[in-house]
């Protein structure tokens, strides 16, 4: 089969541009084609499940900008509402309706009983964490390896070697800096578990329990890949917090209103009958614009500011652009979007294993509700160490085959493939032709 992608002249002239303004040349590292090669596609326009470049290729988006386009690129209804709503004005630092409307929905989808607005994901966790801390008088954060919280200093936190010595309370056990530019003084106060590891979670709360002011997890881990919490995981960590008298945040920023209607909290805690104390959101929720938020009981978000001490605020939080995109996404989010998630991610899951087993390439799908990934590995991924047994080469030479037949997946074998209300039966069956030929290029370029 040949290439149907013609050269990237525009792209790689972009790019070229892009990188001597821009570390990097991309605003988000995970833009950027470091762990796959090549050149970032400059993407000019988006319709549907479809992504046009600047040199005029059309790929299906697995991508949908990781996760918010839950409706497609370009949905009508949500194009007229917020063309109306930027008609009004874009920003006031007041009030507006639209805010409420959307707390109403989350309110209304979510156990959470109030939530405060913010721009990203990072913020709302960030915020989540002051909360918790100013709730509870502690300062000690529990997360684990492998799942992302966003750029959050404390949270860009890699395990120490001391997780096993944690027992002796050793202070090793306490995280060090994920990244340069974090103080030891932002990690010493997380700890960083392995997903799963339900003796080290005792472990920690018997050392330390006293001190931990929360543990925020992803409701389930979708940064490392999809990683479906075991049955009662969660549970575990919400009675586990609660019997230390810490906060459990569940991390919903990309599983919120995408791995199902209700999000994960849908598909685990309201069946077993736990409820996260905060609860944090983005994503889906923002429709394509910056918004996020964090929510939980009412009694601890009457302790953020003006109606309680801890503080928190933001210039653009709430925006009405912002919020009606969110708005208008959520409400058309209905049962039958969901469905469709699911029966195609069906179809695409199963033709991606039979293409990976016709090619003799080890592989792992995983999936909770409507959200999967594909793990290049031969082993179940519970946690991040899993995750690292992929063999990234044969993903880079299976991404770059499928790009060349028009379809674009993350540049990463560490995420999810995102899907759309509007990828139907061409942009399925466009993924599905490409499958075979792109599973024989990572053949070859298994390590
Ligand atoms: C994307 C993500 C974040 C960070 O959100 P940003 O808007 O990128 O800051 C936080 N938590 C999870 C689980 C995410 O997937």
């Amino acid at each position: 089969m040949s290439s149907s992608i013609s050269p990237q002249e525009q792209s790689r002239a972009l790019f070229e541009r892009a990188v001597a303004v821009t570390p990097g040349g991309v605003n988000s590292p995970v833009r950027a084609f470091n762990a796959v090669g090549g050149t970032p596609r400059f993407i000019r326009s988006a319709s549907g499940a479809w992504l046009t470049d600047v040199d005029g290729n059309e790929y299906v988006d697995l991508i949908c900008s990781w996760g918010p386009m839950l409706l497609g690129h370009a949905h009508p209804e949500v194009q007229a509402a917020v063309a109306d709503a930027v008609a009004r004005g874009t920003s006031y630092g007041t009030p507006t309706e639209p805010e409420v409307e959307l707390a109403e929905e989350i309110v209304a989808r979510t156990p959470v009983e109030k939530v405060r607005f913010v721009s990203s994901g990072t913020e709302a966790t960030m915020s989540a964490i002051r909360l918790a801390r100013g709730a509870t008088g502690r300062d000690i954060v529990v997360k684990f390896a492998g799942c992302y919280h966003g750029h959050v200093d404390a949270l860009l936190a890699a395990a120490g070697s001391g997780v096993a010595t944690l027992a002796d309370g050793d202070r090793d056990a306490l995280a060090l800096p994920g990244s340069p530019g974090v103080p030891a003084s932002s990690t010493a106060l997380t700890l960083v578990l392995p997903y799963h590891d339900r003796a080290a979670v005792t472990a920690a709360f018997a050392e330390h329990g006293d001190r931990i002011a929360c543990l925020i997890t992803e409701a389930a881990p979708g940064n490392m890949g999809v990683v479906p919490p075991e049955p009662g995981f969660n549970e575990f960590l919400a009675r586990t917090c609660a019997e230390h008298g810490a906060l459990f945040i569940s991390d919903e920023v990309m599983t919120g209103f995408r791995a199902g209607r209700e999000g994960q909290w849908g598909l685990d805690g309201k069946q077993e009958g736990w409820t996260p104390d905060l609860m944090t959101f983005g994503k889906v929720m923002g429709g394509g614009f910056p918004a996020a938020a964090f929510g939980g009981r009412a009694d601890l978000m009457a302790q953020l500011a003006p109606e309680g001490g801890v503080y928190q605020a933001g210039t653009l939080s709430g925006n009405p652009v912002a919020t009606t995109a969110g708005l208008t996404t959520l409400r058309l989010a209905t049962d039958d979007v969901y469905a469709h998630l699911t029966r195609v991610g069906e179809q695409i899951k199963a033709a991606t294993a039979d293409a990976l087993t016709a090619a003799g390439v080890p592989h792992v799908i995983q999936s909770t509700g409507t959200m999967f990934s594909v793990f290049f590995t031969d082993r179940p991924v519970r946690d991040f160490d899993d995750a690292n047994t992929q063999d990234t080469a044969a993903y880079a030479a299976f991404f770059h085959a499928m790009l060349d037949r028009g379809v674009h997946l993350p540049p990463s074998a560490y995420e999810g493939w995102f899907l759309s209300a509007a990828h139907d039966d061409r942009a399925v069956q466009t993924v599905i032709d490409a499958l075979p030929a792109a599973a024989a290029a990572a053949a070859k370029g298994a390590a």
